[in-house]
């Protein structure tokens, strides 16, 4: 109990500054996610234990308190927040609040209107005779700032509405907001200026709204949709559908993005469609709003202290959430290299539920300082691995371990090796079994020697019981050595010594991947299959002629330099000889064309994918990176636009990054470029193996 009066207290406290951040100075300390779902863990606990609720809790609140500097004025109709639904659960249970408030049997139909929810600035419009007379912020949600004259600049906003016989007055609420396009613009005049940077359009929206001279607002070029229509009782409408069509004649911006939804599912379509759609529009929307559409039902549900019943706002898929760290685990990599993992509470990020997060490397680990129990930011962008962002000290209960790497390996208990100005840590053992595992997982993988049959567990079992050395060493796997291992039958071991057999006639290109030399991923190795035919003929061209490695397309001087390494240390030399006894070719057969080869050269996993760089990355040179990403079939362009898919960025970043964040591009650091550099390889695992 002590420990949950302790938490809501650090959440209020942390939450308080927050929305202080937010709301009064726009300048927000963390992703509106992460907010919200620390919210609603205070939420749960004060829900839990009502002793637990104080009066400064946020979750008291709507919004900050009117700035000083402008008049405070009282809204005709209180203007609330909204609920937040984060799944279909939610939506659901919103639902069933609302049919018990209605009095309406489980289940029965309720109208809804589902719209975009717009991520800018509630503002609330009275007009008096049909001419605008006053325009305040939400602020409290009873109190706002009367900021008329600046509103009065956005020229979406009708001065006077274009209707005959306008009633005695009318209130608009709506959403101010910035357009991507000039969010863009204002940050970059910003930056040349050398004045801090607006984080998003939002608190860029906000802080212009509350500008003292309505010239500034008028060149920032603000826009407004409209959504919540209030009319005397005489001539009030039956739904907010009608509303929002009475608002589009009146002379408002309707978002056209709007549908009648008549059940949950079509709600959560709308949202899912939107969620994937949104990007192309000119403006941030931050998920779905859903209304009751009869605004006699409206009423009747009523509101609470916060938000109305009849509306709830169905937020799109985080990328960034908090967890708690449970543990770090440690992978051993093929090649030996140490990552720390963190092992965290799972949740649902983008859409899909996490509960691991690489760190990549010790720097990283103690650069993020953490402790065993620790709240953690977690995020998932698009296709990224997920990965640790940050975490929330204030949130740390006392005494909590530190989380650092162990010093020697977890596989193979031998020291584990760290070199001077080396990101990565290493096991050097070359028989830890893990480094073999990950070398015999990798040969078997479906884009390498593509052996069916022969899962994770198998591997495992030849590793440990002593069968596999070397990749060389399952092609002398037979059926009797096959049949002392476990959940394998006589029939599985057969067949998994023909799909061996087979694997032998594997085109050269993919023997030489699945040699997992660093650096050769698939599109390297065709690119070196195609010119070199034999590896006799690559080894000769490494030692003597290595300008001729040099000049094919994406191989520069460090890849070639690993290449050249590998091919000369003895161990491998053996290994490819063992290789040539058992049977496979290391060459290219007759049955291959090397025209072939070429035209598939166009493949690799950042295929079609356009990148640039930006800054000192801390292991890799500029140029290093861009042969990296060539290699992989990407694209590297000097400059951004709306059409590049990732900025990497290091220390020093220039204007580039900031460009990045305004056009939402993603932005990797070296660690995660290198993620996506080697995705894991989908291998042909057999159920029961
Ligand atoms: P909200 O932004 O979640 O939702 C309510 C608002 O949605 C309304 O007031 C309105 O302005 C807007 N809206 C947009 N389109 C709409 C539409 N079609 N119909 C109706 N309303 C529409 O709630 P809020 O009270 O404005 O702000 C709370 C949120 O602010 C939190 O959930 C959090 O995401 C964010 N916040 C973030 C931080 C931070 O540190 N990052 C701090 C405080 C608050």
């Amino acid at each position: 109990m002590l420990n949950q009066s302790k938490r809501a207290a650090e959440l209020r406290s942390l939450l308080n500054q927050a929305a202080h951040a937010y709301y009064v100075l726009d300048a927000p300390t963390m992703e509106n996610t992460v907010y919200d779902c620390l919210y609603r863990e205070l939420l749960n606990l004060e829900q839990n234990d009502s002793s637990l609720l104080s009066p400064d809790s946020p979750t008291q609140r709507v919004g900050g308190s009117p700035a000083e500097r402008f008049t405070s004025v009282k809204h005709r109709i209180g203007l609330l927040s909204l609920d937040n639904a984060f799944n279909y659960d939610d939506l659901k249970a919103w639902n069933q609040r609302l049919l018990r408030a209605l009095n309406l049997p489980l289940g029965s139909p309720l109208e809804v209107v589902s719209e975009l929810k717009i991520d800018g600035n509630a503002l609330a419009l009275s007009y008096r005779q049909g001419v605008i007379e006053r325009a305040a912020t939400r602020g409290d949600g009873q109190q706002g700032e009367e900021i008329t004259a600046n509103v009065c600049t956005i020229s979406s906003i009708p001065l006077r509405l274009q209707i005959d016989q306008p009633p005695d007055w009318v209130e608009v609420r709506g959403e101010a907001f910035i357009p991507d396009a000039a969010f863009t613009a204002i940050n970059a005049e910003r930056e040349a200026r050398g004045e801090a940077l607006f984080a998003n359009p939002r608190n860029a929206c906000a802080g212009t709204l509350r500008q003292l001279d309505p010239k500034v607002v008028s060149a920032r070029r603000l826009d407004f949709f409209a959504y919540t229509l209030h009319l005397p009782s005489s001539q009030r409408l039956a739904s907010q559908w009608e509303a929002l069509n009475w608002l589009e004649r009146a002379g408002f911006r309707v978002n056209p993005n709007r549908a009648l939804c008549p059940d949950l599912m079509s709600i959560n379509s709308f949202s899912v469609q939107w969620e994937q759609k949104r990007h192309v529009l000119p403006y941030a929307t931050d998920g779905v709003v859903a209304k009751l559409n009869s605004l006699a039902l409206q009423d009747k549900a009523g509101c609470t202290q916060k938000s109305p019943r009849w509306a709830i706002a169905l937020k799109f898929p985080a990328q960034e959430v908090p967890s708690r760290l449970l543990r770090i685990a440690v992978q051993v990599g093929r090649t030996g290299v140490i990552t720390p993992v963190a092992e965290f509470e799972p949740v649902n990020l983008a859409g899909t539920n996490v509960s691991r997060a690489t760190l990549h490397n010790a720097n990283r680990l103690a650069e993020l300082d953490l402790h065993i129990n620790d709240t953690v930011v977690v995020r998932k962008a698009g296709e990224i691995i997920p990965e640790v962002v940050t975490v929330l000290a204030k949130l740390r209960p006392p005494n909590a371990e530190i989380a650092c790497l162990p010093n020697s390996c977890p596989e193979c208990g031998s020291l584990l090796v760290r070199g001077k100005n080396e990101a990565a840590t290493r096991c050097v053992n070359n028989s830890c079994p893990a480094i073999l595992r990950g070398a015999l997982i990798h040969w078997v993988s479906k884009s390498a020697l593509d052996v069916d049959g022969l899962g994770i567990k198998l591997i495992e079992q030849l590793v440990y019981q002593g069968l596999a050395h070397s990749v060389a060493d399952l092609y002398r796997l037979n059926s009797t050595l096959l049949s002392g291992l476990e959940h394998i039958g006589k029939r599985s071991a057969i067949n998994l010594i023909k799909a061996l057999e087979k694997s032998k006639q594997q085109p050269w290109h993919r023997q030489l991947y699945g040699l997992g030399i660093h650096h050769i991923g698939e599109v390297n190795a065709k690119v070196l299959a195609a010119e070199f035919p034999s590896i006799e003929e690559l080894q000769t061209a490494a030692i003597t002629d290595p300008e001729r490695i040099l000049n094919l397309r994406g191989i520069g001087s460090e890849i070639s330099e690993d290449l050249r390494q590998w091919l000369k240390n003895p161990n491998n030399q053996r290994l490819l000889n063992e290789l040539k006894s058992v049977g496979l070719t290391l060459r290219v057969t007759d049955k291959e064309k090397i025209n072939d080869l070429n035209h598939s050269i166009s493949n690799g996993p950042l295929l079609s994918k356009t990148f640039a760089i930006t800054g000192t990355l801390p292991s890799l040179s500029r140029s290093a990176a861009k042969e990296l990403i060539q290699a992989a079939g990407g694209k590297v362009s000097s400059s951004i636009n709306k059409t590049t898919n990732y900025l990497v960025a290091g220390k020093e970043a220039g204007k580039k990054l900031s460009k990045a964040k305004n056009l939402g591009i993603t932005v990797l650091d070296e660690a995660s470029l290198q993620d996506l550099l080697n995705k894991p390889h989908s291998i042909n695992e057999h159920p029961d193996l």
